[in-house]
């Protein structure tokens, strides 16, 4: 039995990286983990610790970068993001694939420790299709979503490093074209 495969999914804050991952489950093609990441971010309303994040303080997500627990992290408007390393390589010797949904900075350590991971880059319709994305979830302030749609801009920057880049344009057609990808990763 081989490794399983390492998926990254990325692109801008509010692209939709969720949406088309869960539709990429709800659609059945593909079986993989998700890997749940931790954050130093507040929960948003709905969501839940242990499915969505795992919400931890900044003392103890700074032990664990220390502990060298992540398999990358990054600090993403004020607020520290990281892949916990264990759990990853638990399931990719099982031989089951970990998709990663993570933003541009923790991508690239991603890709220059495993250059063999399927990295796959969603670009939105428009920018504007993106903004309206941005405020239109945010629980934040108007100083906080300028950040993001400022952070938008420069990840948007970044598609050319990804193996594949998939238009959002329609989720299902998305989750679609990415169910395409991941099982052409092994043949
Ligand atoms: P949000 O606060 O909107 O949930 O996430 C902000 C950004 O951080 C998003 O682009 C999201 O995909 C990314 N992100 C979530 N988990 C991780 C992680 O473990 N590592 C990195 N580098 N980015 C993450």
């Amino acid at each position: 039995m081989g490794k399983g495969s390492l998926i990254i999914l990325s692109g801008p804050s509010g692209v939709g990286k969720g949406t088309v991952r869960q539709k990429l489950e709800d659609l059945g093609g593909v079986s993989f983990y998700y890997s749940v990441s931790m954050t130093t971010r507040s929960p948003r309303p709905g969501e839940v610790d242990g499915r969505d994040y795992f919400f931890v303080t900044r003392e103890e997500f700074e032990k664990r970068v220390k502990d060298g627990k992540f398999l990358e992290w990054a600090e993403f408007v004020g607020n520290c993001y990281g892949t916990p390393k264990d759990v990853v390589d638990s399931y990719r010797e099982k031989g089951i694939d970990v998709l990663l949904e993570i933003e541009t900075n923790g991508a690239e350590q991603v890709m220059a420790k495993c250059p063999d991971a399927v990295s796959i880059f969603i670009v939105p319709p428009s920018f504007e299709a993106l903004e309206s994305r941005i405020r239109g979830r945010s629980t934040e302030d108007e100083a906080t979503i300028q950040r993001r749609l400022g952070k938008a801009r420069s990840e948007l920057e970044k598609a050319s490093q990804y193996k594949y880049v998939v238009l959002n344009d329609s989720v299902e057609r998305a989750a679609k074209e990415i169910a395409d990808i991941i099982s052409a990763s092994h043949r």
